[in-house]
């Protein structure tokens, strides 16, 4: 399998002891494809597609991504921008994040046409994110959707998470319609219950599945937290109740379950086994403080 995580890695500052910080590399589609690389076996190659600036700290992000075995011959430069930054902070045991990314240079990542398509012929299967569209301009966005749907003809898998977040979007109607515009050239969707009812008035897991195209052969993964997961495939759908745990720390869940769930349908397992690798992967992220891990 060759997987292709499509979008932004930045940098992560999390307080220590004050006045000390440490500094870590982080991002929705990043976080998968990290665990993708340590879940898949060798013969699994994983690259990760963004664009990063030419200065000492996007030099750190590259080098962070290549010492996690994933491969960085698809991230791009550009020396008029830099990386995107976000901290976390705690108090009273809640962690809140405050993020530097209006200007950073993956805003830029779906610029080349042809450096597009030549990452997308690489790729058995991409990844991408609400995320990922949320941070590009309307052209590039238009320019990533087209190469995908391409890629999407010659067998490229498309995987998506909408992994919604609306303060990043312009407006309401344009994230929705983006989102539903990417899961219609998606073959796998891996929605989160919450914000899908949020955003798009699901009544129910069944609902939101429905919205995704599952009866139209898609594969569609709604997580809940810590309750049930339901599973439609090609029209039948598995309803898998969950015991919920109290997380230590829930970021990265949803990126986690997505990178268990990914290796293993590639592996041909059935559908319960890849809801418990899926499951078993989110709840060791979820007992732990950080996205990755
Ligand atoms: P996201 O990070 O996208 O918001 P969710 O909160 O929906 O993702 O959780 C993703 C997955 O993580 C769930 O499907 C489940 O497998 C696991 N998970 C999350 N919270 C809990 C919990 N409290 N107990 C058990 N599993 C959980």
């Amino acid at each position: 399998m060759r997987f292709l995580a499509i979008g932004e890695a930045m940098l992560e500052l999390s307080e220590q002891a004050p006045p000390l910080w440490a500094m870590n590399v982080a991002g929705d589609t990043f976080n998968t494809a990290w665990h993708v690389r340590q879940l898949a076996g060798a013969q699994t190659e994983v690259a990760y597609l963004t664009c990063l600036g030419q200065d000492p700290f996007s030099d750190r992000i590259a080098g962070f991504i290549a010492a996690a075995g994933v491969e960085t011959r698809f991230i791009r430069r550009d020396p008029a921008r830099g990386p995107g930054l976000y901290a976390i902070s705690l108090s009273e045991g809640e962690r809140s994040f405050t993020y530097w990314r209006d200007q950073s240079a993956a805003r830029r990542l779906a610029e080349d046409p042809a450096a597009l398509s030549a990452a997308l012929s690489w790729a058995g299967m991409a990844y991408l994110s609400g995320i990922t569209l949320a941070i590009l301009s309307p052209a590039a966005r238009d320019r990533l959707l087209a190469a995908l749907a391409r890629a999407r003809q010659n067998g490229v898998q498309v995987a998506f998470d909408p992994n919604i977040r609306p303060r990043l979007w312009e407006d309401a109607a344009v994230m929705r319609a983006v989102i539903g515009q990417a899961a219609a050239l998606s073959d796998i969707i891996l929605p989160s219950f919450e914000d899908e009812a949020t955003h798009f008035g699901d009544a129910s897991l069944a609902d939101c599945a429905r919205r995704y195209g599952a009866a139209e052969g898609r594969t569609v993964i709604v997580k809940n937290g810590g309750q049930d997961v339901l599973i439609a495939i090609g029209g039948q759908q598995i309803h898998v109740p969950l015991t919920p745990v109290t997380p230590v720390d829930t970021t990265g869940a949803g990126d986690a379950f997505n990178a268990g769930w990914l290796v293993s349908h590639s592996a041909g397992l059935s559908p319960e086994a890849c809801l418990a690798a899926a499951h078993g992967l989110a709840t060791q992220v979820i007992g732990r403080k950080g996205a990755l891990g």
